[in-house]
C-alpha cells in the first residue's frame, strides 16, 4: 500500500517536473563516480536526485554565490552523490532515511569550529577543529566547497557521502555512533562484530606506526569509522574489499548495492 502511494507520488512528480535529461547527462559526465553507473541505475538515481533538489534546500554561501557558477548539473551532481547511498532502497526507505535532511549548506572552505569536549575524568577541553563537513540530528548538512569539488572521483574520498552517512547513522539516535537503523536481515551483533574487527585492526596499525588500509580518520570515532567506510564502499570499493572483505560484504547487504561490479575493468591505477 505504502509502495503504491509512493509510486503514485513519483508519477505525479514526473508529470509536473520532467527530468532535465541534458543536465543530468552533464552531471554524470563530470563525475567518474556517476559515470560508472549502468543506465538503469543512472536513470533511477537521476530521478531521486531531481526530487531531492525539489524537497531539500541547497544553500550556497553568499561569498561563493558571487564567484562560483553552481549550475543545475552541479546541483544534480551534489544531490546524486547523497542519493547514491540509498539507491538500492525503496522510495519509502529512501525518503525515510533522509527525512532528517532539510538543508545542505555549501561554505567557501574547510571551516573551523570551537569544540568543547568532556574527557573521561570530567575535564572540559576546548579546541579548534578543522572540518570538511558537519552534520547534526536535525541541523543542516554543512559541506566545504573545496572538499565538494574534490569529491566525485573513485579515490575513497567523498564529503557528501560522508556527511549523509552520518545522517543515516542519526536515524535512531541523537549522536553518531556507527550504528544506523538496520534492516531485519542484518543482526546488530553481526554489525557490531564486523565493525569492531575493522576498528581493532585500524588501531593496531596505528599502534605499530603503520599506514592504515583506509583513511585513518576512521580510527578517530566509531561514527567516523562508519562514514569513512561508506566513502570507501562507494568510491574505492576495491580498496575496501581488499582490506576488509567481510565489511564490504556487510555493507553490500546493508545498502543492497555492489559498487565493486561498477568499477571500470581497466587495470586499476595503484593508489
Ligand atoms: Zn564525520
Amino acid at each position: 500500500m505504502l509502495e503504491r502511494l509512493h509510486r503514485w507520488r513519483a508519477e505525479r512528480f514526473a508529470a509536473r517536473h520532467p527530468l532535465p535529461e541534458a543536465d543530468w547527462a552533464e552531471a554524470r559526465a563530470r563525475l567518474p563516480l556517476l559515470a560508472a553507473l549502468g543506465d538503469d541505475e543512472a536513470e533511477r538515481l537521476g530521478w531521486r536526485a531531481w526530487r531531492f533538489l525539489h524537497s531539500k534546500r541547497i544553500s550556497l554561501h553568499p561569498e561563493l554565490a558571487e564567484s562560483t557558477p553552481f549550475d543545475l548539473p552541479a546541483r544534480l551532481a551534489l544531490a546524486a552523490q547523497g542519493c547514491l547511498l540509498t539507491l538500492g532502497w525503496s522510495d519509502a526507505e529512501h525518503l525515510e532515511a533522509f527525512a532528517g535532511v532539510h538543508e545542505i549548506q555549501v561554505l567557501p572552505d574547510a571551516f573551523r569550529r570551537q569544540v568543547e569536549e568532556m574527557d573521561e575524568f570530567g575535564v572540559m577541553h576546548a579546541y579548534e577543529d578543522e572540518r570538511a563537513g558537519e552534520t547534526s540530528h536535525q541541523g543542516p548538512v554543512v559541506l566545504s566547497f573545496t572538499d565538494l569539488m574534490e569529491s566525485g572521483g573513485l579515490e575513497g574520498f567523498n564529503v557528501v557521502i560522508h556527511e549523509l552517512a552520518h545522517k543515516l547513522d542519526l536515524g535512531n539516535s541523537l549522536d553518531v555512533d556507527g550504528f544506523p537503523p538496520l534492516p531485519g536481515d542484518i543482526d546488530p551483533k553481526e554489525w557490531h562484530r564486523v565493525f569492531t574487527a575493522v576498528w581493532d585492526d585500524l588501531q593496531a596499525h596505528l599502534a605499530r606506526g603503520e599506514a592504515t588500509p583506509i583513511d585513518d580518520y576512521a580510527a578517530t570515532h566509531p561514527g567516523e569509522c562508519f562514514a569513512v567506510c561508506c566513502e570507501h564502499f562507494f568510491t574505492a570499493p576495491d580498496v575496501l574489499h581488499a582490506a576488509y572483505p567481510e565489511l564490504y560484504a556487510l555493507l553490500a547487504r546493508y545498502f543492497r548495492q555492489a559498487p565493486l561490479a561498477r568499477l571500470p575493468s581497466e587495470p586499476a591505477i595503484p593508489r
